[in-house]
């Protein structure tokens, strides 16, 4: 098993303690079963403690709360001003749930776990000279690594120690990828990753080829933690900061008020039923989904209608079309797990997940779904820091908008956008919201609005029940384009306006095919009651009726409910008025890819005036110029669309400036003193 670096034999005074951290459970956890067999060897107390640090419950500004100063940033950071909680009241609230079950199954085996609220750096400066802690590690999270490096450094002043473990947080034990966790020597992609470790297609498949890398068993719970009686840790650990007492925590709202939550927020806590927390609750939901998802798998003729896909097409079946186990079970109604906000808090762990799932008709959805989740840890370890960049790791540039009236409207399900409201409230509402609602709200809030995606990643970070580092981040900056270089680079010079104008049929799409998936509008009347009396005709796009109807149902736009933020939406729930043929199937929206009608402009190439035509406008002057109907027809689909024209402009001059660069260093002039800046950002 991995020491810490640096660690030495501890001296045998101090007790072990098992710091729980995102590892809330007893079976399958690699940490508790060494603490216990470390507090075993030496006969030693074995204490537990759980923390709640308040870097990661108050509100602050964005940016890394472990590094307040920005001291281990780039120097070009650029000040921030944007914030909000680290965590709402609803996940403190399941969390206080999720404490109190380990609590309970620690006391059956003769261990009192401590609650603290304080910083782990204080709590563990309190702990005894020569104290073993242990932990399992959370290289995914620069926060995280930065308190863990601080920790180390307290305890080592008192000739304590920190042992981090990897744990069974990732589905793969570090120690069994073929791959080293370097940044060059990582899978790049998902279907790389799977590859990598021996799924035959991780696309459609559960298959593994032989010598496929080994996936670890779940490990049982450790039977007891100590021979020692239990009153041996009791003298040592009484005075720890922060402690919270069995009758506070014991509380729900006292808890919360301890916490530092006000009472609107608790309130707001209370509004909502939090499903029950703990490593019991999740493996009984574990349990019944198992046989649910069995009459609900791809391809059985359970699925009375063929959903729409919003991103990606797809066949009806497994391996029809790209992504399609994705989809296939995304639009069922058992198709998920809802099981991420226990596997956030390890309630419950993959690897178990994965193996209850193994017997089931639909483990090649599960294992698809897992490996995600495992992509987006590995990608958190190989960006470390950049993850949070406004640039993402794949450094792009572009301009954003920090508008505080669009932000704040977004937040609060007030866009005049029906499906995006829906989300953003049930989001707000209950801490949920289903993978393609974070992805089209994302989507909405980076291309239709064009704000900077830190300030969404930001307030999922604080409203999500299931909030996860690697997860949130990872997806974040894909949605926006940013985690690989050259996908969406329109370079900061660009208008805003020129690129939200070049999503906009992407988004149409996305709104359209929710309309399409939900055409009475049930999800969005759940959510806006102001738009409960519209009918089924105008649900999705209020903005559309007359404004007799407007006031006959008691819904006028701009008054009872806002104009939309992006107007002139063009929303259809007929598949006959969109084009999706040429989707790139890359899992991501491309600009290529939209409804062939609205927005859209390309230039002729017959046409030296370089004019910038719709598709009508363009397919008039091919018949102008003679060319056939068809002819015109393809010609359209091949010409690139003027944003890109612009974007290829952009990259010839730089082309071009580099030339000129080489060519005056071989004519031995001064190079260029104005080197490119470096990003601003942390
Ligand atoms: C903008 C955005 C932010 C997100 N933030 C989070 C987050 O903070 N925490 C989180 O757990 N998930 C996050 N996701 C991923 C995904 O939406 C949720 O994991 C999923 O909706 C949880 O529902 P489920 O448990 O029913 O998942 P299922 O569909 O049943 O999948 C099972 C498990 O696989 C994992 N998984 C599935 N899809 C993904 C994915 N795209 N990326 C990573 N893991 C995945 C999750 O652990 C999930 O619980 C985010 C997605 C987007 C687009």
């Amino acid at each position: 098993m991995a020491r810490a670096p640096g660690w030495k034999q501890p001296r045998a005074e101090g007790p072990v303690v098992w710091w729980l951290r995102n590892d809330l459970r007893l079976e399958d956890n690699p940490v508790a079963r060494l603490a216990a067999s470390e507090a075993h060897v030496d006969g030693r107390a074995c204490a537990a403690i759980f923390i709640f640090d308040p870097r990661f419950i108050d509100k602050s500004n964005y940016g890394r709360v472990t590094d307040p100063g920005f001291e281990k940033s780039i120097p070009t950071r650029k000040p921030l001003d944007f914030g909000n909680r680290k965590c709402c009241a609803l996940r403190a609230r399941f969390m206080l749930q999720c404490v109190r079950a380990v609590v309970q199954s620690l006391l059956q085996r003769g261990v009192k776990l401590r609650v603290c609220h304080a910083l782990p750096e204080e709590v563990f400066g309190a702990l005894p000279n020569g104290s073993l802690v242990v932990c399992q590690q959370e290289p995914v999270s620069v926060e995280c690594t930065d308190v863990e490096d601080n920790v180390e450094a307290v305890l080592q002043r008192k000739g304590s120690h920190l042992w981090c473990e990897w744990g069974a947080m990732s589905l793969y034990h570090r120690d069994d990828m073929p791959f080293k966790l370097t940044y060059d020597d990582m899978p790049k992609s998902f279907t790389e990753l799977g590859a990598a470790l021996g799924w035959e297609d991780i696309w459609t498949t559960a298959n593994r080829e032989a010598g496929a890398a080994t996936l670890r068993p779940p490990v049982a719970a450790p039977a007891a933690f100590t021979t020692s009686p239990m009153q041996q840790d009791q003298g040592v650990l009484q005075d720890l900061p922060g402690l919270l007492s069995e009758e506070l925590l014991a509380d729900d709202r006292k808890a919360l008020q301890r916490l530092g939550y006000t009472d609107d927020e608790i309130q707001q806590a209370f509004n909502w039923p939090a499903p029950a927390g703990g490593e019991p609750e999740a493996r009984a939901w574990l349990e019944a989904w198992l046989p649910r998802q069995t009459v609900t798998c791809p391809g059985n003729g359970d699925n009375p209608q063929a959903p729409v896909f919003w991103d990606l097409p797809v066949g009806s079946g497994p391996g029809e079309g790209h992504d399609a186990l994705q989809w296939a079970n995304l639009a069922k109604p058992d198709g998920w797990t809802r099981i991420s906000h226990y596997l956030a808090v390890g309630c419950i762990s993959a690897r178990e997940v994965c193996a209850r799932a193994a017997e089931t008709p639909n483990f090649a959805g599960v294992v698809h779904r897992l490996m995600w989740r495992e992509l987006h840890r590995l990608n958190a370890i190989r960006f470390g820091r950049r993850l949070f960049w406004l640039q993402g790791p794949g450094w792009v540039e572009r301009p954003w908008s920090w508008d505080t009236a669009v932000i704040e409207a977004w937040k609060l399900g007030k866009t005049g956008v029906p499906y995006i409201d829906a989300c953003m409230r049930e989001l707000r509402t209950s801490g949920w919201l289903a993978y393609k609602g974070r992805k089209t709200t994302g989507y909405f809030l980076i291309f239709g609005l064009g704000v900077d995606w830190r300030v969404g990643a930001y307030h999922f970070e604080d409203v999500l029940l299931d909030y996860d580092c690697a997860m949130n981040y990872g997806n974040w900056v894909t949605v926006a384009c940013i985690e690989k270089p050259n996908r969406a680079n329109w370079g900061s010079e660009a208008m805003l306006a020129d690129i939200v104008e070049a999503y906009r049929t992407d988004i149409e799409y996305k709104l359209s095919a929710e309309m399409a998936n939900d055409q009475n509008g049930d999800y969005i009347r759940q959510w806006v009651p102001e738009l409960r009396g519209v009918s089924a005709e105008f649900v999705h796009r209020p903005w559309e009726m007359a404004q007799e109807e407007m006031v006959k149902v008691g819904c006028v736009v701009g008054k009872d409910y806002p104009a939309p933020m992006l107007s002139l939406l063009k929303l259809s729930a007929k598949e006959e008025d969109w084009n999706v043929a040429d989707a790139d199937g890359d899992g991501q929206p491309a600009v290529s890819r939209r409804m062939a009608r609205s927005g859209e402009h390309r230039v002729h190439p017959e046409d030296s005036s370089g004019r910038s035509y719709s598709r009508s406008e363009f397919l008039a002057f091919a018949a102008s110029i003679g060319e056939t109907e068809e002819y015109g027809e393809n010609l359209w689909k091949e010409s690139l669309l003027v944003p890109d024209i612009q974007k290829k402009f952009v990259e010839m001059e730089e082309r071009l400036k580099a030339q000129e660069k080489e060519l005056s260093a071989l004519r031995g002039e001064q190079p260029d003193q104005q080197e490119a800046p470096p990003p601003q950002d942390s």
